[in-house]
């Protein structure tokens, strides 16, 4: 079986390095590196089987981790955003676009919304990520890296398991 490549997006400090993190180790690390991109290889069970997965953690920097090797590589993009910056969720559209651009929208691409357990200080509506992932065709998904494993496996499994079918 051919293994699963999944990039992740977004500005610095959504939490990508706690999502991957509690993906992987159940964990939440509170602290993470935020100058060096990591690749992130495991085997999971997945509908009782293995499958591995190779996960591009990204490090923002200006937007520097936009490359064009990096989609190539990829069978699915995570696009994360924090709930409590909207400037985060704005920049997944220039992100898409390049995706898009780049023939990318045949790849399984998902959006997630972390940080919701941050409810109080929510930025961006709910009807707001619905119709950008209406738009743009992404998996939607809503989690709390620090808070939920559970949301965060689902994301994760759910993902997986769409590009398997991809
Ligand atoms: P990255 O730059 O996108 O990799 O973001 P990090 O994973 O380094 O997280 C940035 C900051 O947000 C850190 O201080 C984390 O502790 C915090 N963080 C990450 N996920 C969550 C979350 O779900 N809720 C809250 N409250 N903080 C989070
Ligand atoms: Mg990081």
């Amino acid at each position: 079986h051919k293994d699963v490549n999944i990039l992740i997006l977004g500005i610095q400090g959504v939490g990508k390095s706690a999502l991957t993190v509690r993906f992987l180790t159940k964990r939440f690390i509170g602290d993470y590196e935020t100058e060096h991109e990591s690749l992130c290889s495991h085997v999971i069970m997945i509908d009782g089987k293995p499958l591995s997965i190779h996960i591009l953690d990204t490090a923002w920097k200006a937007g520097a981790c936009m490359k064009d090797e990096y989609l190539l590589w990829a069978d699915g993009v995570i696009l994360v955003y924090s709930m409590v910056d909207k400037s985060s969720f704005d920049k997944l559209r220039e992100i898409v676009e390049w995706i898009f651009a780049k023939k990318g929208e045949e790849k399984v691409i998902a959006v997630i919304g972390n940080k919701s357990d941050l409810i109080h200080r929510k930025q961006v509506s709910d009807t707001e990520a619905t119709q950008f992932c209406a738009e743009y065709n992404c998996l939607s998904f809503d989690t709390s890296a620090s808070d939920s494993y559970t949301d965060v496996s689902n994301a994760f499994n759910t993902i997986i398991r769409e590009i398997k079918l991809n």
